[in-house]
């Protein structure tokens, strides 16, 4: 990245740099290693070194823009807590590496550039902007609740899945589930049967809200925290997260992910929503 930069900075004056291409900077201020999903600095290439130390030492556009103005502009694409490989033989490492380099990335930047539009929603969270999508100015809306929501959604789903995981579920979400669905296998028919029915993309899930745990699917990238629902365990029934090795069997694909749900994830995710 350092040499993609020297070449950029070739053609552009430091202070053209800054001024035309904040995102860009951003990107490049040095932070922390990827993961929540708080706002935080990303670096543009996966396998970038460390971040332009130089960068560091240039002087701000405007008097008044501080570092931590910069910090706060942009999303960041979260790492992978396991290998590519290690959701195999149940989630290929080619659709890993696509999903979430490609795809996933593409949600970030893209969410990044619609914050861009409009100002005013620069530091705010991904859950704030979705669970308040009316306050999100119109010209925009449509951009901030199709792209941070497929930044928020992936973000979770890569969280609730782990190698050598699966099975029944554990904790308090066993007991919950066990109350609000019968059992297990009722619930896991409840979450297939919400994925094999959304029609075109989207997402199953199954959410926290007022009356307690229920089971809902989403078209494209909406948020069930735009229904005012915490998403506790969710399953990403686009295409791309399963068509290189299920092509259209979407039914198997769906099955075969209950190897791969890391249940500590999803507990820690259900106390944390009801203390919401
Ligand atoms: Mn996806």
């Amino acid at each position: 990245m350092i040499a993609a930069l020297e070449a950029f900075r070739m053609t552009h004056s430091r202070r053209d740099f800054l001024r035309t291409s904040t995102a860009l900077a951003a990107s490049v201020i040095a932070g922390s290693a990827a993961s929540s999903f708080a706002r935080t600095p990303r670096l543009l290439a996966p396998s970038s070194g460390p971040a332009s130390a130089d960068f560091e030492t240039l002087a701000l556009p405007d008097s008044s823009m501080k570092m931590e103005d910069l910090r706060k502009m942009a999303f960041e694409l979260p790492a992978l807590t396991y290998g590519y490989d290690a959701l195999e033989p149940y989630i290929d490492t080619q659709t890993m590496h696509l999903h979430h380099d490609k795809h996933h990335q593409a949600y970030t930047d893209n969410a990044n550039a619609a914050v861009e539009k409009a100002p005013e929603l620069k530091g705010k969270s991904a859950e704030e902007l979705l669970s308040n999508l009316a306050a999100v100015p119109e010209a925009v809306r449509g951009a901030i609740r199709n792209n941070v929501g497929g930044y928020l959604n992936h973000a979770i789903f890569w969280t609730i899945m782990a190698p050598n995981a699966g099975g029944p579920p554990t904790g308090h979400i066993a007991d919950a589930i066990a109350k609000t669905f019968g059992d297990f296998a009722q619930f896991q028919a409840k979450i297939n049967d919400a994925g094999l029915k959304q029609f075109g993309s989207g997402w199953t899930c199954l959410a926290l809200g007022s009356s307690g745990l229920q089971v809902l699917s989403t078209a494209n990238q909406d948020s069930p925290i735009s229904q005012g629902l915490h998403p506790i365990l969710l399953n990403d029934v686009w295409e791309h997260a399963y068509y290189l090795k299920y092509q259209n069997r979407r039914a198997d694909y769906l099955k075969a992910w209950w190897n791969v749900v890391n249940w500590a994830e999803v507990n820690k995710r259900y106390e944390a929503a009801l203390k919401k």
